[in-house]
């Protein structure tokens, strides 16, 4: 049985008077008036931020099914590289000639990354996938512009996440969306929507529907051939790493979320990096600095690339999750990133065939790492939505998973297990499912330490200080 601690907890501040000025400087030098700075004895600190924590969820808590968010284990081995001082406190402007160590692993992480995503440059610059979208769609604009082509569109499938219109229209595109058939790209929406107005098409494979686009490289024909670019959203990477490439599939410029493929805890915003890899003719376009290796083995920044679109972060990159990345994929090897892959396409098959004959699941075949159930049956009967599915394994100690993404499927529930649950956890995630089916409703949830919350008040006007709160 699972049950949350239930800590009347108020916010730090509350009711406390702002502490004493404790100024070192000879007395008249210090401010005039006192800053108003909050004052709480660590030990005080530490048992508020205990006592939340116990009424929070996290990978480490339990089950993490979060589809499309890949919310694997994060080995503490990683974390403990991140933690010493060394890199911790690296100052982002520190000199090369100080700083060899951290450069070696972002040139070796280039690398590693222009294997995995089968493309000839890397830049870790972008700060998440979506900055990486985002650094894509303005490499792309570049290269068009630089050829003299007047391409202002880019496609993208109803599957996509929410993102990639989001990030081709920044980087000043019209975004035309494409239906789906049967859960895959629809050759023939695909077709009359290519002209020589496109710029690229944004896909992920396999689509955040779980499914493989078997016909990637007819996709990648049609684009190719009306002139337009490739763009792989590699949010869904663990689906496929160590089996193929999207360099492979045809791909010209790819992201990786390292902190979903490659382990950082991650959730509510941060910390993420997502890094892009193109290939060769669009190297040049790519944000400065990247790492280079000069002829004597020294490593430096290089911000030579002639036709680079500028800066997209003002540090290198978030260090201490390319750090992360780094000690992932050199302790797992590349067998090791491999079987990570077949254990999350088996887990997710495993629990979809046990849920299919108590829950909907559109669409036929094998899934890769994920697949999306839908609830609309159960609302049309039962009154059952997605949203009483997830508070219920919530009661169950199970995170919810995604719902209502991806938009094409009414009602969704999208599951991404990770290879990192166990069978049994996989067991008690159907078992709850079936559970749900049967007794979900309005109740739900009762073991945690807030009930239903108003999400879309949440959403849209949150109090995020105590200042906020008290001016309510
Ligand atoms: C998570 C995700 C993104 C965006 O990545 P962030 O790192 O959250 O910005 C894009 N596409 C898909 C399919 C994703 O799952």
């Amino acid at each position: 049985m699972f049950r949350q601690a239930r800590w009347d907890e108020p916010l730090i501040l509350e009711g406390e008077c702002p502490g004493k000025e404790k100024s070192p400087l000879p007395k008249g030098m210090g401010r005039q008036s006192p800053l108003k700075l909050p004052y709480k004895e660590e030990h005080e600190i530490i048992k508020h931020f205990t006592r939340l924590s116990q009424m929070n969820y996290g990978v480490d808590t339990g089950l993490y099914p979060l589809g499309s968010c890949t919310m694997k284990h994060n080995p503490s081995f990683n974390e403990m590289l991140a933690s010493r001082p060394k890199a911790k406190w690296m100052h982002p402007d520190e000199p090369c000639d100080t700083s060899q160590g951290s450069l070696e692993v972002m040139y070796n992480l280039q690398g590693m990354l222009c294997e995995l995503g089968g493309v000839e440059a890397v830049t870790l610059q972008p700060s998440a996938g979506a900055q990486g979208e985002f650094t894509g769609m303005m490499v792309i604009a570049a290269y068009h512009e630089d050829q003299g082509n007047e391409r202002s569109e880019v496609i993208v499938p109803d599957s996509a996440h929410g993102t990639n219109p989001a990030s081709a229209a920044m980087a000043g595109f019209d975004v035309v969306e494409i239906p789906s058939k049967e859960g895959r790209v629809d050759l023939d929406a695909l077709s009359s929507a290519l002209s020589e107005k496109t710029a690229a098409l944004m896909l992920t494979n396999p689509n955040t529907l779980g499914l493989f686009e078997k016909e990637v490289l007819e996709i990648e024909a049609m684009v190719h051939e009306a002139g337009a670019l490739l763009y792989y959203d590699g949010a869904n990477l663990n689906a496929i790493m160590g089996k193929t490439k999207p360099g492979i599939m045809g791909f010209d410029v790819v992201h990786f979320n390292l902190h979903k493929t490659f382990s950082t805890p991650h959730g509510g915003g941060g910390p993420g990096s997502g890094p892009i890899g193109v290939k060769d003719f669009l190297k040049a376009y790519l944000p400065v600095p990247v790492v280079k290796k000069n002829s004597d083995g020294r490593f430096a920044f290089d911000y030579s690339l002639e036709k680079t679109i500028g800066r997209v972060l003002g540090t290198q990159g978030n260090f201490l999750v390319l750090l992360r990345a780094y000690a992932y994929i050199v302790h797992l090897g590349c067998d090791g990133l491999t079987e990570a892959t077949e254990k999350a396409v088996l887990n997710a098959n495993y629990v979809m065939n046990g849920v299919k004959e108590h829950i909907t699941v559109p669409y036929e075949g094998w899934r890769k790492h994920e697949f999306v159930a839908t609830a609309r049956k159960l609302a049309d009967e039962k009154g059952i939505h997605a949203t009483d599915i997830a508070k219920y394994l919530l009661d169950q100690g199970i995170h919810a998973p995604t719902i209502y993404f991806p938009l094409l499927v009414p009602e969704a529930l999208m599951f991404e297990p990770t290879e990192s649950a166990t069978k049994k956890e996989l067991d008690h995630l159907v078992e709850a499912i079936r559970e749900a089916v049967e007794n979900a409703g309005e109740s739900h949830p009762e073991n945690l330490a807030r009930a239903r919350v108003d999400e879309t008040l949440a959403a849209r006007k949150p109090i995020l200080s105590e200042k906020m709160e008290r001016e309510r």
